[in-house]
């Protein structure tokens, strides 16, 4: 065991501050991470602030983060994919077991035995749970971690491993391609990375938010149409219309208004996950015959599949690199949907 440098909150009123804590020392199959850059997901502020109590309670302290980018500084003698200097990724999951059906089906995130990056329990005993990227260094197993395509940048790759899995494999689940219409609702971390993605694969993509002011980033994006979904008339003239939308709100909002949109046949995926549930109504559900659905992450292989199809469309997250020392600040900017579009930690600034 060592001692790594962190950022933690003790409660879920304390601010995040500097500490330290036990990283396991590298098992045959484990690949130390120096931590370059760590994403800031909303996820990170919900868990910190023990915000989804009722799903899953907090453990303090908590270190968030779950978008990492970093060096390889050493590895197991049993690892074979990855030397010491490869720039590598970790995102939400750092072990299963591999042997149950979702693992077998590349769906590791829904394995029993899933290990989150951060306040799940620790199968090594090192801590009482797992604590994330707000760190220095990470000790993760060889099978949950990723290749960056070489052609990133770094800081803006870093929240491809949450923001970009997340709605990425939505997207491909509902065959989002040329000719589809799609509608992306709330242009934070996660949306912005639904809107490059759906126009990368070619899609007519829609931009819903409750922000006037981004409106033109919106377009800049890769949106065909940006709708202020406060405006009744605007979201109007879209009623029946969309194959697919992506909900990535973070906030109590009424999605039986967006489901007014979706066509006869069509679909709405939450990705975005508000700690309170948000009430349906049945007949915006089948008057259209419309499925209403989920989405968390995604499984190792489509995750490494998504990095690969972001090297290859040259995609990264626009992002604002902030020092640690400012995570506090960019939490309560975040609250009011004042980021653009993502902030990412310069670990570097942990040493500071
Ligand atoms: P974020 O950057 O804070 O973006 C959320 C966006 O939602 C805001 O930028 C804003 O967009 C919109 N919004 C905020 N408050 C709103 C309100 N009261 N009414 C309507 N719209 C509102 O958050 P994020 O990191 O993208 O995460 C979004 C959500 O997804 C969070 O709940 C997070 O925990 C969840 N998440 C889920 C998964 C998964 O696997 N399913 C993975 C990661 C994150 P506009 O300004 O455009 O309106
Ligand atoms: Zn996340």
């Amino acid at each position: 065991m060592y001692k790594a440098r962190a950022y933690a909150c003790v409660s879920p009123t304390a601010v995040l501050a500097g500490t330290t804590i036990p990283r396991r020392d590298v098992t045959d199959r484990d690949v130390q991470i120096e931590i370059l850059f760590c994403g800031v997901c909303h996820s990170d502020l919900h868990t910190a602030r023990d915000e989804w109590h009722s799903v899953m309670q907090t453990v303090y302290p908590c270190v968030p983060g779950h978008e990492i980018i970093g060096r390889v500084t050493q590895v197991g003698a049993g690892v074979t994919r990855f030397k010491v200097g490869d720039v590598v990724g970790v995102g939400c999951l750092v072990g299963s077991d591999h042997t149950c059906s979702n693992c077998k089906n590349g769906l590791e995130q829904f394995c029993p035995s899933a290990t989150f990056t951060y306040n799940s329990p620790d199968k090594h005993g090192t801590a009482p749970v797992t604590y994330g990227g707000y760190s220095d260094s990470v000790v993760v197993e060889e099978d949950m971690v990723l290749r960056i395509p070489t052609n990133l940048e770094l800081s803006g790759a870093a929240p491809l491993l949450c923001a970009g899995i997340t709605t990425y494999s939505p997207l491909k689940r509902q065959g989002v391609g040329p000719g589809k219409k799609v509608g992306v609702v709330g242009l934070g971390g996660l949306g912005h990375m639904g809107v490059k993605l759906a126009h990368a694969m070619g899609a007519h993509v829609t931009v819903f938010t409750t922000s006037p002011g981004k409106r033109e980033d919106a377009l800049k994006l890769g949106a065909d149409e940006v709708v202020v979904s406060k405006n009744a008339g605007e979201m109007k003239k879209h009623a029946s219309t969309f194959d697919m939308i992506l909900d990535c709100v973070s906030a109590d909002h009424d999605i039986n208004a967006y489901l007014s949109l979706v066509r006869t046949g069509g679909n709405l995926t939450l990705v975005g996950a508000p700690e309170k549930p948000l009430p349906v109504s049945a007949f915006a559900l089948f008057f259209g015959n419309k499925t209403l659905g989920g989405s968390m992450i995604g499984g190792i292989a489509q995750t490494q599949e998504m990095l690969d199809f972001c090297g290859q469309h040259g995609i990264t997250s626009d992002v604002e690199v902030i020092p640690i020392q400012k995570v506090n600040e960019a939490y309560e900017r975040m609250l009011k949907s004042d980021v653009k579009y993502r902030f990412v930690i310069d670990m570097a600034t942990l040493k500071a």
